[in-house]
């Protein structure tokens, strides 16, 4: 059997988790990446014991540990009394009960990690998507911006919320504006000037509310993400700046742990945040959809870049063994493997209530993408 040729679209979270496991697993790979380097961007990311699981299968968790902040809990508090609602334990209990722990990183320090676990030479960068063909005999033919073009036996499109792959397959929608947008920045704890703020909080309010941790090992550097009304704004863009002033406005009546870390932050990213309903089919032929090509979801849940990587663990499973032949079965597998639970979590996210009262977690840590059932063949 010649060995599976798969070129993966957009080097995200799980376009390079994606590589790194079929690189793993024998796989030849490709992944094509419309920037011309990566950036690193001023964003914090959880990445959740579930999501852990598959890094560690990766090689990765330990690159993880040394560089992410291991938190004692994400505790859930009344935005002005300060009130707990409901701390949610992590650290040492939930490693031992979830088999992998939970930590609070650096947005590019995940990014970084992936990318050391895939061969530099096969990370394409400059090369956006502007074509796709398949046809029976020769596979699937990708066409680019700088008029490059490359053929594979299969293609996985983890090209993001705006999936131009997705659009190709299954026409163009629009994604759901929720009318809620998130500020958010990294910045120094030294600005904090000693003041002592929880490992990870969440200060729920009426109509909104800010998560706020460390995202770093020894406390250096400290992370905020809020989420509030603001219909009509609708740029989705990392690099877009906000306002810091109204955004210290928009939290006045918060706790005075609150209203110091925000007056203590020097710059703020604003974001207009979006989701999409459960997509009805997420392949055809040999062509799939992976992460948030086929699921995005509000960040409520703190889960859509592990559901990009459980996806990432699956579908090397899925892929093991077959030949081009058998690229539209597998692909098929996968989707029927993963869809009810990406579909739950998205519904979930949706309605921002996740850890705000006593919450059984354990469906979405307990998760072992590495070792979960697949779904029967011919289910899919
Ligand atoms: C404010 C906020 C906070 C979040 N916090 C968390 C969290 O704490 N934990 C968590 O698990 N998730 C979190 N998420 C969700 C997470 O960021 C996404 O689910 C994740 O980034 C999805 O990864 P992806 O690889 O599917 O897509 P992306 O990360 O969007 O990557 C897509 C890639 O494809 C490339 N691309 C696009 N089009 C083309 C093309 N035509 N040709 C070539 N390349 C292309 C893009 O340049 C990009 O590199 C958060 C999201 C937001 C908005």
């Amino acid at each position: 059997m010649t060995k599976l040729s798969v070129a993966i679209v957009g080097a995200g979270m799980g376009g390079l988790a994606t590589a790194a496991a079929l690189h793993r697993s024998g796989i030849g790979v490709d992944v094509y990446e419309q920037a011309s380097k990566f950036t690193r961007l001023g964003a914090g990311i959880q990445i959740g014991c579930n999501a852990m699981k598959v890094l560690r299968g990766l090689g990765l968790e330990g690159l993880m540990r040394a560089s992410a902040f291991y938190p004692r809990s994400w505790n859930n508090r009344e935005y002005d009394t300060g009130e707990v609602r409901f701390d949610m334990i992590f650290g040492e209990q939930a490693e031992a009960r979830y088999g992998a722990p939970y930590l609070l990183g650096h947005r590019g320090d995940l990014h970084s990690a992936l990318a050391s676990a895939v061969p530099n030479e096969l990370i394409h960068l400059d090369h956006r998507v502007v074509g796709i063909d398949e046809r029976p005999d020769r596979g699937v033919t990708l066409r680019f911006a700088n008029g490059k073009s490359i053929e594979a036996d299969a293609v996985v499109a983890a090209d993001g919320v705006h999936s131009f792959v997705k659009q190709q397959l299954f026409g163009q929608d629009e994604p759901n504006f929720t009318g809620r947008i998130a500020y958010r920045t990294v910045f120094p704890a030294a600005l904090l000037n000693g003041y002592e703020i929880g490992d990870c909080t969440k200060w729920w309010g009426p109509d909104r509310h800010i998560v706020i941790y460390y995202v770093k090992p020894d406390r250096s550097e400290v992370y905020f993400v809020t989420s509030q009304p603001e219909p009509g704004f609708t740029v989705e863009s990392w690099s877009a700046m906000g306002d810091v002033n109204e955004l210290r406005k928009g939290f006045y009546d918060f706790h005075p742990e609150v209203r110091h870390v925000l007056a203590a932050c020097p710059s703020v990213h604003k974001w207009a945040l979006i989701d999409r309903n459960p997509q009805s089919h997420w392949s055809k032929g040999n062509i799939t959809l992976l992460g948030d090509a086929c699921h995005p979801m509000t960040p409520y849940m703190a889960q859509g870049a592990a559901m990009a990587i459980e996806d990432a663990a699956v579908l090397s499973r899925c892929l093991q063994g077959v030949d081009r032949d058998g690229v539209a079965g597998a692909f098929r597998r996968f989707e029927a493997t993963r869809k009810e639970r990406t579909s739950r979590v998205q519904l979930n996210s949706r309605t921002n209530t996740w850890l705000k009262e006593r919450t059984d977690p354990d469906w979405v840590y307990g998760y072992d993408a590495w070792n979960e059932p697949l779904a029967t063949r011919e289910a899919a």
